[in-house]
């Protein structure tokens, strides 16, 4: 199976509701997909989905990387040589890690396919289902408890609040939204880097000391601020979970070797796909750390490589994985499954996409 050809379509999809976050604020998906083709007629998928404040990867930047750089560089190669390949595209281009997942998620669901297995099983077959938080986005307390409520309503048992946005009234929404809910439902936190190491220590203590059961606190200061990251570990009892502070597996080493943090967020659009995501878990297991699998705004394309690779390792232990459920519209034919809470991984050969209504 050489690699003879690439496609790549904007896709664009509205959301149920805005999104927003202590960052950005989102109305509707917009994503590339990537079809890249092998000579014997096979169609691998992929995603790579422009997320500015976080990645940096613009759509113009995505769609030259990909027909410029990556797809050049592995043009004619056999899928067989996977290792190669992965190579290629990693050293073909710094960083545009959006541009380097999709092709990558390309790449591993045309292995699959060429291994006639379906890819979690590939990627290690732990389980068949896992089961995804749902996401309430920041606004005055109250809607957001009301929001939170709904989704407990309609079968959801952890719910990630984002806060980030004015610690004292972010204290607030989680108590709002706590006396809301049934004690037995998770709560946990994503401050998007909203708040300064200090602040965040002392917001992080008064809701300790509040007994309002948070999981975990994912990035509560700026991504470049890893002693301030550490400062924070070290001074809370809440798990400190780090997500914009770590892309790449080198970033991975850096932050457990300090114990910068207690868990780990691994999305693909930030360490440039499975490959590396693989190595990233590897790398957590040695230190004894936790990883969740996250992932940017994206469609049942992208989630279901996010999916395949939780459904494989064991070392993910927490999933965030609920983008592509906040879609007013599924475009995507075949993939996973959400049922409630949870998803179903497809046993179809590859990553199980069929096709997409563009
Ligand atoms: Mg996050």
């Amino acid at each position: 199976m050489k690699i003879v050809g690439i496609d790549l379509k904007p896709l664009e999809v509205s959301l149920e509701k805005p999104f927003k976050t202590a960052l950005r604020e989102v109305t509707n998906l917009k994503t590339y997909i990537v079809e890249l083709y092998t000579d014997d007629g096979s169609v691998g998928y992929g995603e790579a989905a422009s997320t500015p404040v976080i990645t940096g990867d613009l759509e113009g930047n995505i769609k030259d990387a990909i027909l410029n750089y990556i797809f050049p560089a592995i043009k004619g190669m056999e899928i067989e040589e996977i290792e190669n390949i992965m190579n290629k595209i990693n050293k073909c281009i710094i960083k545009n890690t959006s541009a380097k997942a999709a092709v990558d998620m390309a790449v591993y669901d045309l292995f699959a396919k060429m291994c006639n297995k379906p890819l979690y099983v590939l990627l290690g077959g732990a389980r068949e289902e896992i089961e995804t938080d749902i996401t309430v986005s920041v606004k005055d307390p109250y809607d957001m408890a009301r929001d939170a409520k709904e989704y407990v309503d309609r079968g959801f048992n952890t719910l990630k609040i984002k806060v980030g946005i004015d610690s004292e009234l972010d204290i607030k929404r989680v108590k709002t939204i706590r006396d809301a809910i049934p004690k037995e439902v998770k709560i946990r936190l994503d401050a998007n880097q909203g708040w300064n190491a200090k602040e965040a220590v002392r917001t992080i203590k008064r809701m300790e000391d509040m007994g309002l059961d948070i999981e975990l606190i994912e990035q509560p200061v700026p991504y470049y601020d890893i002693e301030g990251l550490k400062y924070v570990t070290d001074n809370t009892y809440i798990p400190i979970m780090a997500d914009e502070s770590l892309f790449s597996i080198q970033d991975a080493v850096k932050l457990l070797s300090i114990r910068a943090c207690d868990i780990i967020n691994i999305k693909l659009m930030k360490c440039g796909g499975l490959y590396n995501a693989q190595k990233i878990i590897s790398i957590a297991e040695a230190f004894g750390v936790e990883c969740m699998i996250g992932s940017m705004m994206e469609s049942g394309v992208g989630i279901s490589f996010a999916a395949s690779l939780a459904c494989g390792r064991l070392g993910i232990k927490k999933f965030d994985l609920d983008a592509a459920l906040l879609l007013k519209e599924n475009k995507v034919d075949g993939g996973i499954i959400y049922e409630k809470n949870k998803i179903k991984i497809s046993k179809d050969i590859g990553v199980g996409i069929k096709g997409i209504r563009y």
